[in-house]
C-alpha cells in the first residue's frame, strides 16, 4: 500500500465511531497506517495552533489556552493508538516508522513551544488582566502552559531556540533506539532448559509455563526462562541449580549491554545532550532542571530523602545477608553469597522464619480472580462497578471493560486489560491513556489501559501469579483509578496527569489493599479446591511483610541514587559502565545485591525524559503513600468510606487542578511524614 492510499482510507484519522462517545477502532489499524496519519495530524495541529497565534483577537483565555485544549484532537487519537502499537505490538516493520518519526516527532512539539506569537498570547493571559476573573482551575492551566513552554525553552533566542530543537530531535534517536535495543536483547536472549535435571526446586506452575514459552519458541520438550521479570524472578528464587541460576542472573542483569544491542555510547551521548540542553534553558543540570517541575522541588531534597533511607536498608541487608549465610551453613555449604544467590536462599530463610512457602501462597493468586478482586476494591472504595463489554481490540488477549457508578449507573470510562507476554511487547506493566476525562466542551470520559507481562499458563489452567505480580496488578490498576476518576474541566490537567514525584501516589497505595483480610478471604481461592487462602498463611504472610525489605529497597535505591548522581554529573563525560562502579563503590554498595535497573536498561530514565532524575519518585510518593495508608488504619480500616470519600475528591479527582503538596494537605489535614513509611520497612528498629 503506498502512502498517498493510506492517507485517503487511513482508518486513524477518523473520529472514534460507536459507544461511549467513540473508542479507538483498534481492528482497522495497520502497520503502514501510522506515518501518514502521524504526517497528517501533525500537519493538522500546526494549523490550528497558528490560527490560534496569528489571530486578530487580543488575548484570552478563551481564545488562546481553551482554543489550544481544543486542538490536535486527531493528533491525539492518533498518537494514543501509535502508543500502543508501539509499546505492545512492536514488529521490525513498525520500529523502521519509530526511528523515522521519533525525531520529526520532536521537532514538530519544539515548532509548538518556539512559536513567538503563541508564546507571547500565553504569557499575556497569564500576566494578563483578565487573570483575577480565571476559575482556580482556569488560572491552574494558564501557569501550566506558560510554565511549561518557559521550561521548553521558548523564552530563548533564535540561535539557542535552533540548538536546542536540534538536540530534541537527537534525543528522540537515541530513545528509539535504546528502547528497541532492550527490546531485542529480551526477545532474543533467554534460558533455555535441556533436560529435567535443569529444573531442580522449580515449582509446577513455572516449569508448566518454561514448557509454554519453549513450544511457542519451537522448543518443544524443551523449557525457556523468558528474560522477564515475571520470568526470571521466580527461576532466581527457586532454581537448586546454582549455575543455572548465574546464567540466568548474567542474562536477565545485561540486557542492553555487550553484543549488537549495546547501550553503552548511546547513554553517553543522551547524558552529554541532556547536560548541554539543561545550560541552555538555564539551569545547572538536567537534574536541577527537571526537579524544578516536581514536588520534590531541588535535587538535594530528593537526595536527602533517598540517603535517609539508604543507611538503614543497607543494615537490613547486612542482617538479611548474616542470615542466609546461616541457612547456608546449615546445609552444609559454606558458600559466599553471590547476586544469583540471594533470592534463592532470602527464600530458604523466609521458609524457616516465618514457616511461609510462596510456593503455599501461588496457588491461591489466580489472575483471573485478582482480577475480579481490583473490582471489588473499586466498588468497596469508590463505588465503580465494570462490567465487560464487547469492543475492537488490538490483539485477542485484550479485554475491555466498562466502569459505572454503581448507584447513579452514571457511565465513568472505559479499562482495557492487556496482560499476557508476547513478542513485541515491552516489559515491565504499566498504565497507559487512551482518552483523558475533560468537560469544558461538554463531557468527555476517559479510557484507559494496564498493560503487563504475566505469564500464560498451560491451555485451559488458570494463570497464577506470584505474590510481587500481584502487588503490580493492584499498582497499575491504581494508576488506572487515577485516570478513571478524574473530574476536571480542561485535558492538560486530567487524571495521571500530574507531577511525576506525585502520580505514584494512587498507584503504590492501592497495592495496600492486596493485603487485606477481606480481600484475600473473597479472592484468593486456590486455583483446584476454590477454598479461600487459610486464615493461618494471611497471618504469616501479614508476620512477614518486612521480609526481604533490606534488598528491595536497596535494589531500588542504588538505581535512584546512580540516576540522580549520573544527572547531577553536568557535562563531564560518562562512560556507563565505569560511572554505575564508581558510584556504587562510594554509597558502599553490598556486593550481594545488583541494581534494580542497571543503566544498560534503565528504560525509565532512558527511553523517554520521563523518570530521568526521578527514579526517586517511587520513595518519594512512598512517604505520602505510608502516610495517607495510616490514614486509614486511624479511621479504622482500609474500607474506612469517608477517608476513601477524602482521597477520591482531593487526590484522584483533582488531577492537576491544585498543586500535589496542597492536595495532599487537603486530604490528609497535615503534609506527610516520613515515620509511617520507616515503619512499614521494618527500618525503625534497624537503626
Ligand atoms: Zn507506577
Amino acid at each position: 500500500m503506498s502512502p498517498r492510499n493510506a492517507t485517503n482510507a487511513n482508518p486513524l484519522l477518523a473520529d472514534w465511531s460507536g459507544p461511549f462517545g467513540g473508542v479507538p477502532s483498534f481492528d482497522q489499524v495497520q502497520v503502514p497506517h501510522f506515518q501518514p496519519a502521524l504526517e497528517a495530524a501533525m500537519e493538522q495541529k500546526l494549523a490550528e495552533v497558528e490560527a490560534i497565534a496569528q489571530s486578530p483577537e487580543p488575548p484570552s483565555f478563551e481564545n488562546t489556552l481553551a482554543a489550544l485544549e481544543r486542538s490536535g484532537r486527531t493528533l491525539s487519537r492518533v498518537m494514543a493508538v501509535y502508543g500502543v502499537w508501539t509499546s505492545t505490538m512492536s514488529t521490525p516493520e513498525l520500529q523502521v516508522v519509530e526511528r523515522e518519526m521519533a525525531p520529526r516527532l520532536a521537532a514538530f512539539a519544539d515548532r509548538i513551544t518556539q512559536n513567538e506569537a503563541l508564546f507571547r498570547r500565553i504569557e499575556a493571559v497569564y500576566e494578563g488582566r483578565e487573570r483575577d476573573a480565571l476559575n482556580p482551575e482556569q488560572a491552574r492551566l494558564a501557569w501550566r502552559y506558560y510554565t511549561d513552554f518557559v521550561r521548553a525553552g521558548a523564552k530563548l533566542g533564535p540561535q539557542a531556540k535552533a540548538r536546542l530543537s536540534e538536540m530534541n530531535q537527537r534525543l528522540a534517536e537515541l530513545f528509539t533506539r535504546f528502547s528497541q535495543n532492550v527490546l531485542a536483547d529480551e526477545s532474543n536472549r533467554y534460558l533455555v532448559l535441556e533436560s529435567e535435571a535443569d529444573l531442580e526446586g522449580l515449582p509446577d506452575s513455572l516449569r508448566i509455563a518454561a514448557a509454554a514459552s519453549a513450544k511457542e519458541k519451537g522448543l518443544e520438550g524443551k523449557w525457556v526462562i523468558e528474560n522477564t521479570r515475571s520470568s526470571m524472578a521466580p527461576f532466581l528464587t527457586y532454581a537448586a541449580r546454582r549455575d543455572l541460576r548465574e546464567k540466568a542472573f548474567r542474562i536477565w542483569t545485561s540486557r542492553g549491554e555487550g553484543g549488537e544491542n549495546d547501550n553503552g555510547a548511546i547513554i553517553t551521548e543522551i547524558l552529554k545532550l541532556r547536560a548541554e540542553r539543561a545550560k541552555l534553558l538555564g539551569y545547572a543540570t538536567h537534574a536541577h532542571h527537571r526537579l524544578d517541575d516536581a514536588m520534590a522541588k531541588t535535587p538535594e531534597r530528593a537526595l536527602d530523602l533517598l540517603e535517609s533511607v539508604w543507611k538503614p536498608a543497607l543494615a537490613r541487608v547486612r542482617q538479611e545477608v548474616a542470615d542466609m549465610g546461616a541457612i547456608a551453613k546449615a546445609e552444609g555449604s559454606e558458600l559466599t553469597i553471590e547476586p544469583w544467590d540471594y533470592l534463592y536462599f532470602a527464600e530458604k530463610v523466609r521458609k524457616a522464619r516465618y514457616d511461609l512457602d510462596q510456593n503455599e501462597v501461588k496457588p491461591y493468586l489466580q489472575l483471573e480472580k485478582l482480577r475480579e478482586g481490583l473490582f471489588w476494591v473499586a466498588g468497596q472504595l469508590f463505588d465503580f462497578e465494570l462490567e465487560p463489554v464487547q469492543l475492537p481490540v488490538y490483539h485477542p488477549d485484550v479485554r475491555v471493560f466498562e466502569v459505572r457508578e454503581r448507584a447513579s449507573k452514571r457511565h465513568v470510562g472505559l479499562f482495557y486489560f492487556d496482560p499476557f507476554a508476547r513478542p513485541g511487547k515491552q516489559s515491565g506493566a504499566w498504565m497507559s491513556s487512551y482518552r483523558d476525562q475533560e468537560r469544558f466542551d461538554g463531557e468527555v470520559t476517559p479510557i484507559v489501559s494496564n498493560n503487563a507481562n504475566f505469564v500464560k499458563g498451560a491451555p485451559g489452567e488458570p494463570v497464577l501469579v506470584s505474590w510481587d505480580d500481584a502487588r503490580t496488578l493492584f499498582h497499575e490498576f491504581g494508576h488506572a483509578l487515577h485516570g478513571l476518576a478524574s473530574q476536571v474541566s480542561y485535558p492538560t490537567l486530567s487524571g495521571t496527569n500530574v507531577a511525576r514525584d506525585f502520580v505514584e501516589l494512587p498507584s503504590q497505595l492501592l497495592e495496600h489493599w492486596l493485603e487485606t483480610p477481606e480481600l484475600l478471604q473473597r479472592f484468593a481461592l486456590h486455583y483446584r479446591t476454590g477454598e479461600p487462602i487459610p486464615a493461618a498463611i494471611v497471618e504469616k504472610l501479614e508476620k512477614a511483610a518486612t521480609f526481604n525489605q533490606g534488598f528491595a529497597t536497596t535494589e531500588y535505591l542504588a538505581s535512584a541514587l546512580v540516576d540522580m548522581k549520573m544527572h547531577l554529573a553536568g557535562s563531564q563525560a560518562i562512560e556507563p559502565r565505569a560511572f554505575e562502579k564508581k558510584v556504587l563503590d562510594e554509597l558502599g554498595m553490598p556486593r550481594e545485591v545488583v541494581m534494580r535497573h542497571r543503566l544498560p536498561h534503565f528504560l525509565h530514565v532512558f527511553a523517554t525524559d520521563g523518570y530521568s532524575a526521578g527514579y526517586y519518585s517511587y520513595l518519594w510518593a512512598d512517604v505520602l503513600v505510608a502516610d495517607a495508608a495510616e490514614a486509614f488504619h486511624e479511621a479504622g480500616g482500609l474500607y474506612d468510606c469517608e477517608v476513601a470519600e477524602r482521597l477520591r475528591r482531593h487526590i484522584l479527582e483533582a488531577g492537576d487542578t491544585v498543586a500535589p503538596a496542597e492536595a495532599y494537605r487537603a486530604f490528609r489535614g497535615r503534609d506527610a511524614r516520613i515515620e509511617a513509611l520507616l515503619r512499614d520497612r521494618g527500618f525503625l528498629e534497624a537503626t
